[in-house]
């Protein structure tokens, strides 16, 4: 039998639509819409691409956006300044800074300077430490960890008591996510278990999952019989394993995409599945768009 398909296009649709209505409620209460600030350093075409799909996201749900693009060649002095300058402008709920940034600046020490108040990345490890204790210490879970606990329950997959494995260990996805799954509450409770590469039996433990959740940036890594019957399988890996003409326009070329799971062979044995291209990524730009409201509504007293 074929797994349902968790589709990452229909849940961002679902959540961009009550983040709209929501700003459109607080303007018509509050009259204020949240504010948001990327910053943009040099031309780097995938960062511009990133920033571009983000800022109109942003006008969409109905903030209001500030692109503030730097040469390449900005000091970091300069870059801390223009941070200072957004922590302490009361228009803006949100400060993002479109990484990598050029190597002559200090990365942590530009992400660390943003308000935690405004970390709607959830980088800073103010927030870091607040996720780690959980409850209502938890102010912006990060991006692509939030969604793929989003997408867990909105596809109705039991967390509570359910074996979790989580593939990879980085700061981004694995280690986020596997501390939000063992938190006490809605949408998590679970057992969870973190493997990377020391890890012994990597197929032993994917066997035992009740939900699979896998990051490793490894195309193809996780092989069909080590999925469970009936599971819940998030394939967050985003791999480019070639390049094709687009359907758009044959003259184009567009890269072949593929997630760290065999999809054809895992759809067969899984309960749930997401796809690649398709799944986990459009929710990173929304649960940005949710952080960057939840930063106002802190701000206002109602979140
Ligand atoms: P990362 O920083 O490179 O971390 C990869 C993790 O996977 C590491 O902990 C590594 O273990 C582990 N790993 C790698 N190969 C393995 C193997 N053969 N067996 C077991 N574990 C292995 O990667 P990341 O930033 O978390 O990203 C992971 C993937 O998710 C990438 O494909 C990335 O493009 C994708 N991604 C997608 C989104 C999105 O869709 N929005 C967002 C973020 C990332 P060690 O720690 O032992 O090295």
């Amino acid at each position: 039998m074929s797994a349902k398909l968790i589709k990452g296009t229909e849940i961002r649709e679902a959540i961009l639509e009550e983040i709209t209505k929501e700003v459109a409620e607080i303007k018509e209460k509050h009259g204020v819409v949240p504010g948001l600030v990327t910053i943009l350093v040099g031309e780097n075409p995938a960062s511009i691409s990133y920033v571009t799909l983000k800022i109109k996201t942003a006008h969409r749900v109905g903030f209001t956006e500030i692109q503030d693009s730097q040469p390449v060649d900005i000091s970091e002095a300069d870059l801390l300044a223009l941070i200072d300058k957004y922590n302490n402008d009361d228009s803006i709920n949100g400060i993002l800074v479109q990484l990598p940034l050029p190597k002559h600046v200090n990365e942590k020490k530009v992400l660390n300077a943003i308000n935690p108040d405004k970390d709607v990345d959830g980088f800073h490890p103010v927030n870091v430490g607040r996720l780690m204790i959980g409850g209502d210490e938890v102010r912006f879970p990060p991006c692509t960890p939030a969604g793929i606990q989003e997408m867990i329950v909105r596809a109705g997959v039991e967390t509570s008591g359910a074996e979790v494995v989580v593939v990879g260990r980085s700061n981004i996805v694995g280690k986020p996510i596997a501390n939000m799954m063992l938190q006490k509450g809605p949408g998590a409770n679970s057992t969870v278990t973190v493997v990377h590469t020391r890890t012994k039996d990597l197929a032993a433990h994917c066997q035992r999952a009740d939900i699979l959740i896998v990051a490793a940036g490894v195309p193809g890594l996780v092989k069909p019989e080590w999925i469970k019957q009936g599971s819940c399988v998030i394939d967050v890996g985003v791999n480019r394993v070639g390049e094709k003409p687009s359907a758009k326009d044959p003259n184009k070329m567009v890269a072949i995409l593929k997630g760290d799971v065999d999809f054809d062979a895992a759809k067969e044995i899984a309960g749930s599945i997401t796809p690649v291209p398709g799944g986990v990524g459009p929710m990173t730009i929304t649960m940005l768009m949710r952080n960057t409201l939840k930063s106002l509504k802190f701000k206002l007293g109602i979140a």
